[in-house]
C-alpha cells in the first residue's frame, strides 16, 4: 500500500425533507401517535388512523427523496386506507425510498398536543417508527410539546406534528442532471 492513498468512499448526497400534519381531535376515536395507542377520551379524525406524527414523518421522507407527498402515493379515496395503521405508510415509504436509492440518515419530529402528557410513550413511538422504517431507533428522534393554551392545539382541538428527515441518495444523480441540461440546450 506504500505510496498509494486509500480511495475515499464516494460522497453521499444528503437531502433534507420537511413534513407537517394536523388532525382534529374528536370523541370516539383511538389516539394513536407514532404507532402507539395512548389512552385518551378523544382521537384524531381522519381517513386512516389519523396518526399525525407518522404522516408528518412520511411526508418528510418522501419530500427528502423527491417523491412527492402522501397524497401522491396513498389516495384518501382508497378504501384500503380506511382506519389503516399509519405504520403501513411508513413501511411503504421505506420501500419507495429503497427503490429511489435513498437510505435514511435520521429523522427529527415534534408532536404537539395539549393533553395527555406523552413523555412516557416517546420511547415506544421511536421504536415503532424505527421498526416500520427498518432503521435503528437511534436514527429517530421524537419530541412532545403542548400548545400553551394557544390556537387549535392549545385549545385541545387538534394534534399536530412536524418532522424533518435527512436521507442519503446514491450518487447516480449528477449524471441525470447532465442529461437534463443537454435536453434543455436542444
Ligand atoms: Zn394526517
Amino acid at each position: 500500500m506504500k505510496g498509494k492513498e486509500t480511495p475515499l468512499a464516494p460522497p453521499a448526497l444528503l437531502r433534507a425533507g420537511i413534513g407537517n400534519d394536523i388532525h382534529p381531535l374528536v370523541p370516539g376515536r383511538p389516539l394513536v401517535l407514532g404507532g402507539v395507542l395512548i389512552p385518551f377520551d378523544r382521537g384524531p379524525q381522519g381517513h386512516s388512523d389519523g396518526d399525525a406524527l407518522a404522516h408528518a414523518i412520511c411526508d418528510a421522507l418522501l419530500g427528502a427523496a423527491g417523491l412527492g407527498d402522501m397524497g401522491t402515493h396513498f389516495s384518501d379515496a382508497s378504501r384500503k386506507w380506511r382506519n389503516a395503521s399509519s405504520l403501513e405508510f411508513l413501511r411503504r415509504a421505506r420501500t419507495l425510498l429503497d427503490a429511489a436509492g435513498c437510505s435514511i440518515n435520521n429523522i427529527d419530529a415534534t408532536v404537539s398536543i395539549e393533553k395527555p402528557k406523552l413523555r412516557r410513550y416517546i420511547a415506544g413511538m421511536r421504536e415503532a417508527v424505527a421498526l416500520a422504517l427498518g432503521v435503528e431507533p437511534g436514527r429517530v428522534s421524537i419530541k412532545a410539546k403542548r400548545g400553551e393554551g394557544l390556537d387549535a392545539v392549545g385549545r385541545g382541538e387538534a394534534v399536530r406534528a412536524d418532522a424533518i428527515a435527512l436521507v442519503e441518495a446514491s450518487v447516480k444523480q449528477p449524471r441525470a442532471r447532465v442529461a437534463t441540461r443537454r435536453q434543455r440546450s436542444r
